[in-house]
């Protein structure tokens, strides 16, 4: 059986999705198996403390998966940043670029107080657009972005270029 140390062991690998010619890393299989989760989450929560955040924010869906355990261990608040219409009360949005078209991600107006140390978590960064949208969406709120952690980082795309903040990575492909 996989040793639940090695976290890629726990990561599907399938090809043609969601499009013919992409792989996808699937995390389903992490979650599925409890030690190998928890190991994930004890170890972007000590990633994360080294930014010293106030609160956390992940990005739907898959980044809440990992953002509200560890926000969880270090006694931290957590956002949600939503696609559009989720959301009750004043929103903020932000439009972002895709391959193909545009999403939006939306956050309440009243998420953080002024100067707040938020860290983003997400599943996954690939071109880091969606991260991007991200830091600068939460930035229109009045945060401080202090970093970012992701459980797997496609090192190829260049994401972290993309973005002026620290990015952690658990797993590099
Ligand atoms: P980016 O904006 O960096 O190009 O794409 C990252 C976003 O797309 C993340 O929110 C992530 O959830 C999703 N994503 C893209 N490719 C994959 C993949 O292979 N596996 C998973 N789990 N998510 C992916």
């Amino acid at each position: 059986a996989p040793q639940p140390l090695d976290l890629k062991a726990f990561i599907r690998e399938v090809p043609d999705f969601p499009k013919p010619g992409i792989l996808f890393y699937d995390i389903s299989t992490l979650l599925r198996n409890p030690e190998a989760w928890q190991i994930a989450t004890a170890r972007l929560a000590q990633e994360v403390l080294r930014f010293r955040p106030d609160s956390l924010a992940g990005i739907e869906s898959r980044g809440f998966l990992s953002a509200a355990p560890v926000a969880q261990r270090l006694g931290c608040g957590f956002t949600m940043l939503r696609k559009p219409g989720k959301l009750p009360g004043e929103t903020v949005s932000l439009a972002y670029g895709l391959e193909y078209g545009t999403d939006t991600l939306q956050v309440q107006a009243d998420a953080v107080r002024p100067g707040e140390r938020v860290v983003i978590l997400d599943d996954l960064l690939a071109t880091g657009g969606t991260l991007a949208a991200s830091v600068a969406l939460l930035r229109k709120v009045g945060a401080e972005v202090v970093g970012a952690a992701v459980m797997i980082e496609l090192s190829e795309l260049g994401g972290r270029e993309k973005v002026d903040i620290p990015v952690a990575s658990l797993m590099t492909y």
